[in-house]
C-alpha cells in the first residue's frame, strides 16, 4: 500500500483538468451580459458588434435572454422599416451568393448599407450550408457598410423564420436599408421568406426548359423578378433563350395584387453585368408599389401574420416546455410505443387536458 503511494507521488501529475460539467458557453454568457441599453445605443449608432450581439440574443434559446431580446426589439421597432427587404432564392449552384455579393457591392457603391440574412431549413443537418462557408461573399463581408449573418444553425423553419424577422428589425434600426434574405429552393422556406420581404427574386440558370428547373408553380407565382444568371461567355445566347421561355411561361399567371408585372432579366453575377439593371428594377418596384399603396399594405399584412406566428410559436413553446406536459408526454409516448393506445388517443387523454399550463417565466 505504502509502495503504491510512493509510486503515485513520483509519477507525473496530470494537473487539474477542467471537468466536463463546466459550462462551455460561459464565454458567451459573459459576452451577452452587456447591458441592454448599451447594446441598443451601439446598435442605433450602427456598430456591427452590437448588432451581432443583439441578434445572438434573439437567436438564443436560453429563456434568460428572452426578456432582454424583447426589450431590445421593442426599442428598435420605431427605428425600423426604412428599407427594402429582398428575398433571393434559387437552386444550389444557381449563383445566389455570387449574385448577392455583386448586388450588395453595387448597392453600397450607390450609398446604401447592405445586410444579408439567411433562412436555411437544412442547416440543422448540414451545420449551416447557407452563408456558413466563410469563403463566400469575401469582398462583401469585408466591407464596412455590409453586415452578413448566417442562418441560425438550429431550430424549426417556424423558429428560424421568427428570429430572421426580428433580425430584420435590428438590421434596419442599425441603418441597413438593403436587406437581402437568402434561401435555398427547397420546400416551404420560400413561403417563409416571401412572408417577410417586399420583393421576391428568383435566380435561375440557362436551359430552363419546359419544367422550369423543377421550380414549383407556387414559387414562380410569388416572384417579382426572375433573373437568369450566368449569362456570360458561351452561355449568353442560351440565357436570352431561357429568358423568353420563362416570359412565355409566366405570361399566363394571374395578375398580382401589387399590380406589378414580374420581370425577367439576365445577368452575370460573376462578370457583374446586368446587376445595375436589376438594382434599378428593384427600385422601380419600390417606387411604384409605394405610389399605389401596396408596399405599406403588404407590410401591415405581414405584421399581422407575424403576430399570429409569434402567438403560435409561444403557445407551442409554453406547452412543450411545461414540466407536467413533458412528464405526461413521456408516458403517452411509451403507451403509443407499447401499442396500448393509438396516437390519436393521445389528444383525448384526460390527464393532458387537465394539466395546468404554468407560465415559464
Ligand atoms: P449558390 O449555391 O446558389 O449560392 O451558388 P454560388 O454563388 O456558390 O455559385 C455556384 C458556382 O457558380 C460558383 O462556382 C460560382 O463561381 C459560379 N457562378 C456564379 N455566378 C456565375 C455567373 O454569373 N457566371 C458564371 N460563369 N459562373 C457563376
Amino acid at each position: 500500500m505504502a509502495k503504491k503511494k510512493q509510486q503515485t507521488a513520483l509519477s507525473v501529475q496530470k494537473g487539474i483538468s477542467m471537468p466536463e460539467s463546466v459550462n462551455k458557453n460561459l464565454h458567451l454568457k459573459k459576452k451577452l451580459s452587456i447591458n441592454s441599453d448599451t447594446i441598443i445605443k451601439g446598435l442605433l449608432n450602427g456598430e456591427r458588434a452590437m448588432l451581432s450581439k443583439a441578434i445572438t440574443l434573439v437567436e438564443s434559446r436560453n429563456p434568460k435572454h428572452f426578456e432582454q431580446a424583447n426589450y431590445i426589439i421593442e426599442h428598435c421597432l420605431t427605428h425600423s422599416g426604412k428599407s427594402i427587404r429582398i428575398g433571393v432564392t434559387g437552386v444550389p449552384g444557381a449563383g445566389k451568393s455570387t449574385f448577392i455579393e455583386a448586388l450588395g457591392l453595387y448597392a453600397i457603391a450607390q450609398g446604401h448599407k447592405v445586410a444579408v440574412l439567411a433562412i436555411d431549413p437544412s442547416s440543422e443537418r448540414s451545420k449551416g450550408s447557407i452563408l456558413g462557408d466563410k469563403t463566400r461573399m469575401v469582398k462583401l463581408s469585408a466591407h464596412e457598410n455590409a453586415f452578413i449573418r448566417p442562418s441560425p444553425s438550429a431550430g424549426t423553419l417556424g423558429g428560424v423564420a421568427q428570429t430572421t424577422r426580428e433580425s430584420i428589425i435590428l438590421c434596419e434600426a442599425a441603418g441597413y436599408d438593403y436587406i437581402l434574405i437568402e434561401t435555398v429552393g427547397v420546400g416551404q422556406s420560400e413561403t417563409a421568406v416571401h412572408s417577410m420581404t417586399d420583393f421576391f427574386l428568383l435566380l435561375m440558370l440557362t436551359g430552363a426548359g419546359d419544367d422550369l428547373q423543377g421550380i414549383k408553380r407556387g414559387v414562380l407565382e410569388m416572384t417579382d423578378m426572375i433573373a437568369v444568371n450566368k449569362a456570360d461567355g458561351d452561355n449568353a445566347g442560351k440565357a436570352l433563350m431561357a429568358k423568353s421561355e420563362i416570359e412565355n411561361a409566366i405570361h399566363l399567371f394571374p395578375a398580382k395584387s401589387s399590380e406589378w408585372k414580374p420581370q425577367v432579366l439576365t445577368c452575370s453575377a460573376l462578370e457583374k453585368t446586368g446587376i445595375d439593371e436589376i438594382f434599378e428594377m428593384i427600385n422601380r418596384y419600390k417606387t411604384e408599389t409605394i405610389k399605389n399603396g401596396y408596399f405599406e399594405e403588404n407590410r401591415k399584412k405581414q405584421n399581422v401574420g407575424w403576430l399570429y406566428d409569434t402567438i403560435y410559436n409561444r403557445l407551442k413553446q409554453l406547452f412543450f416546455e411545461n414540466p407536467q406536459i413533458k412528464l405526461q408526454l413521456n408516458e403517452l409516448e411509451q403507451a403509443v410505443k407499447d401499442e396500448k393506445i393509438s396516437p390519436f388517443h393521445g389528444l383525448k387523454c384526460k390527464k393532458l387536458q387537465n394539466s395546468k399550463m404554468t407560465p415559464l417565466r
